[in-house]
């Protein structure tokens, strides 16, 4: 029997989950990064100003939808200078279109760049303390745990640009997806691709969605190289919050990934012309699949080892650009076998 994991009949959604407009410290204003996403295809920009959560819906129309949502820093290592200091930063994208209160606010402190006008137009929890932020596991992990709580979709950003440790985000509990691309760490960190610290979370059972995002500022060209491609029926705020949260989405800085599936104990995949495909696990083997005589191959399947905890799927195109599934666990993949 067949089991679709990534399904071909939904319509998939192009989307930016991770940028900055004039409301903090970005370039363009939410207008104009709604329309340059929708001129190169996107239906679907997130965004996630620095610290402050302002409301979005008046750019939505039939052709593109604005989740709303900000991006929480301020946990920063204490005692160290700002360049060589750990810090963390969090995604939360609101499910609901009508939930524009913040969720772990503070009345005067965190916010920079033109963020700082927009202070007193936020709406927050008045009967709730302000939110005070230090980077340790449990200060990050309340604040994890009050935007689940408060109705968000949280994902864990960037941490090699964050100079994270495995120690430091492997501490982290409760969210809901981890950005496995960010592009613009590409160009000003030390690497946007976060696969090894992915896989890493997904050993220890960590159920996380793949995210990728652009987390651009246009001060540089940092636009359009890392989305996130969501299955829904209709572009709705609803649907596509409800598919993220499903994990009906996948990662991608150019390949696609059109239908993956379990059938006959096996894992398929069908994806755009691929260089390569690579089935991954927590075990220390996986398998790569070629074309023969260097073409390019568009599917694959590979045997599930009921033993294995998760598998995830990498397409690489003939530019070296990878698409990256979600870890799906083996009661997803054999449910037989729970
Ligand atoms: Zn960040
Ligand atoms: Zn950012």
């Amino acid at each position: 029997m067949k089991k679709i994991l990534l399904d071909s009949k939904l319509t998939q959604y192009k989307a930016n989950m991770h940028t900055h407009s004039t409301v903090s410290d970005g370039l363009k204003t939410p207008e104009e990064l709604r329309d340059m996403y929708m001129a190169e295809g996107y239906s679907i920009v997130a965004y996630t100003d620095h610290d402050i959560f302002v409301c979005h819906n008046d750019l939505s129309n039939e052709h593109f939808l604005a989740l709303n949502g900000f991006e929480l820093g301020g946990f920063a290592e204490y005692g160290k200078s700002n360049w060589e200091a750990k810090v963390c930063h969090i995604c939360y994208v609101a499910l609901e279109p009508d939930n524009v209160r913040h969720p772990v606010w503070h009345r005067s402190k965190y916010l920079y760049g033109n963020a700082v006008s927009y202070r007193d137009t936020q709406a927050f929890y008045e009967d709730e303390p302000d939110f005070e932020r230090s980077y340790t596991p449990e200060c990050i992990n309340e604040a994890i745990r009050r935007g689940r709580e408060k109705g968000f979709f949280v994902t864990h950003n960037h941490p090699y640009f964050s100079l994270e440790e495995p120690c430091d985000y492997l501490s982290y509990e409760g969210h809901s997806a981890f950005e496995i691309m960010n592009y613009v760490s590409n160009f000003n960190g030390i690497s946007g691709c976060h696969s090894v610290a992915y896989d890493a979370l997904l050993r220890q059972g960590k159920r996380l969605v793949a995210i990728a995002g652009d987390d651009n500022h246009n001060f540089v060209h940092d636009s359009f190289g890392a989305f996130t491609m969501i299955a829904a029926e209709r572009l709705e705020y609803r649907e596509i919050t409800k598919a993220l949260e499903e994990g009906r989405c996948y990662a991608s800085e150019g390949p696609e990934i059109k239908e993956i599936w379990v059938e006959d104990g096996k894992l398929h995949v069908k994806s755009s012309p691929a260089k390569h495909i690579k089935f991954s696990s927590n075990s220390r083997w996986g398998q790569t699949f070629f074309g023969e005589n260097g073409e390019l191959i568009a599917e694959a399947e590979y045997e599930i080892l009921p033993e294995v905890k998760y598998m995830r799927i990498t397409i690489v195109d003939d530019h070296n650009r990878c698409a990256y599934s979600r870890g799906y666990f083996i009661d997803e993949l054999l449910p037989q076998n729970e």
